[in-house]
């Protein structure tokens, strides 16, 4: 790590990557067509009638797929979260940062707008020479050009973005007649902004100084974790092609001028560093056009010997995450539409039950219903197992709303002639309709719950 001797006080240089092909380049060019698709595609997606990933605020539930997500199943986002972490932990452990190299949306999307940069004002070399020379016609062209570009790049992905949060169908439409809301104008207003400023200005600083990705994965590392890294023992001491005595490296400064990043390789393993392998496909072209290996900066492992998998870390990061994801697996699966608890209050004096002067007796039950629809319904309360017995003190069938979570008192009153002990039955609820009939059509999500119910 470079840290010492860093002035984080220096105003920032800034960086005028050089553009080159190389193996790991096509990789990556690949893999960010695919994320990239994946995440403008996403949210076209349609699921049962209704966009399949939706983060819906004001309706302050979450869509994914079949899944429903209330507020009260935040142990959902933490679970998966927690699982992403462990995720990434893991890759870390085993690959270094191929994550911030290869799939991190900073990255991509940065390169995205480099690229575009690159069609309005050339390579390296013609971008410095444009930043330097005075303000022409030509240069305000490019540059408007340019603005021009990102603008668009960044509206798309602004309404992209927006289309997590509001329906992205109903976005387009709305659009598409000259209909705009203040939310709508605000999300994709907010994210076009954040994307030109994250893609066009910011850059490589957001890695740098806000991520803190970049700050532990010292902590991640270890001597098996893979890195890209310059062999100095080769290199050094570096020297022009003419040099007789110099090592591997001719001291060309490509690896320098294609980094993202703007830092020197062949000063060591830096924070800075999001192993993108530019460095790599930079120095393979050097090597192969001076007839020398390739190889001088590649993949490799602090400790210089292949990485073992099978160590305690990535074993220990490996168990958690296949333990979370069952866990995750079995909770979506048990999950039922709707949510039914009751316990049996106590009576004041320490009583159980209560009997009336005609000989029926009463229990007094807490019920907790929730409705993990993503729309409201309606839902009568029964008994089973219990003959005779009827629900008083609330008002039968109950509403719910899409997330609501109700607690309600119930009377159970059960005639007189019902044996003394404690009897198991089932308190029901069922889904109805209107005129009080179960709705057609679907899979039943009635649902019950055991209780007990004591005849002194
Ligand atoms: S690209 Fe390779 S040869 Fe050129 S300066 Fe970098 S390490 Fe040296
Ligand atoms: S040093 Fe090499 S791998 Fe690291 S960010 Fe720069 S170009 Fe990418």
């Amino acid at each position: 790590m470079n840290l010492p001797g860093v002035d984080v006080t220096a105003a920032r240089q800034k960086v005028y990557p050089r553009q080159m092909d190389g193996r790991f380049r096509r990789l990556r060019n690949f893999l960010s067509v695919y994320l990239q698709g994946l995440l403008f595609l996403l949210p076209w997606w349609q699921w049962q009638g209704r966009q399949a990933v939706l983060i819906d605020l004001p309706g302050r539930k979450l869509f994914l797929w079949g899944l429903v997500l209330h507020p009260q199943d935040t142990y959902f986002l933490h679970l998966l979260l927690i699982s992403a972490a462990l995720t990434l932990f893991c890759v870390s452990a085993v690959a270094g940062r191929m994550w911030c190299g290869y799939a991190c949306p900073q990255t991509i999307l940065t390169q995205a707008f480099i690229m575009v940069e690159r069609w309005w004002e050339g390579d390296r070399a013609a971008r410095i020479r444009l930043d330097r020379s005075s303000w022409t016609a030509s240069k305000l062209g490019r540059k408007l050009g340019k603005l021009a570009s990102w603008s668009a790049m960044g509206g798309f992905l602004g309404l992209t973005c927006a289309g997590y949060f509001l329906p992205i169908r109903e976005l387009v439409q709305q659009a598409l007649h000259g209909q705009f809301n203040t939310a709508m104008v605000a999300t994709v207003g907010f994210f076009t902004a954040l994307s030109l400023f994250q893609f066009g200005y910011f850059r490589e600083q957001f890695c740098t100084y806000v991520c803190p990705y970049a700050r532990f994965q010292g902590a991640m590392l270890d001597s098996d974790s893979l890195i890209v890294a310059y062999n100095g023992d080769r290199g050094e001491p570096r020297g022009k092609l003419k040099d007789p005595n110099r090592g591997s490296c001719v001291d060309c400064t490509m690896c320098v001028q294609v980094c993202p990043m703007g830092i020197d390789i062949r000063q060591g393993l830096q924070m800075e560093c999001i192993a993108c392998t530019a460095c790599v496909d930079a120095c393979d072209q050097i090597m192969d056009k001076t007839g020398q290996p390739r190889g001088l900066i590649s993949y490799t492992t602090l400790s210089g010997e292949p990485g073992k998998l099978t160590r305690p870390r990535v074993v220990i990061y490996l168990c958690l995450l296949v333990g979370l994801i069952g866990l995750l697996g079995y909770l979506i699966f048990n999950r039922t539409p709707l949510g039914l608890d009751a316990v049996r209050e106590m009576l004041p004096g320490g009583h159980l039950a209560e009997t009336t002067p005609d000989g029926q007796v009463s229990n007094i039950f807490s019920i907790n219903l929730v409705n993990r629809l993503a729309h409201p319904t309606r839902l009568q309360l029964g008994t089973q197992g219990l003959p005779g017995a009827q629900l008083m003190g609330i008002s039968n069938p109950l509403d719910l709303a899409s997330g609501d979570v109700t607690q309600t008192r119930v009377i159970v009153l059960v005639p007189a002639n019902t044996s003394r002990g404690v009897h198991k039955f089932f308190f029901t609820a069922r889904p109805i309709d209107s005129d009080g009939a179960q709705p057609k059509g679907g899979t039943d999500i009635s649902c019950q719950k055991e209780a007990t119910f004591v005849v002194p």
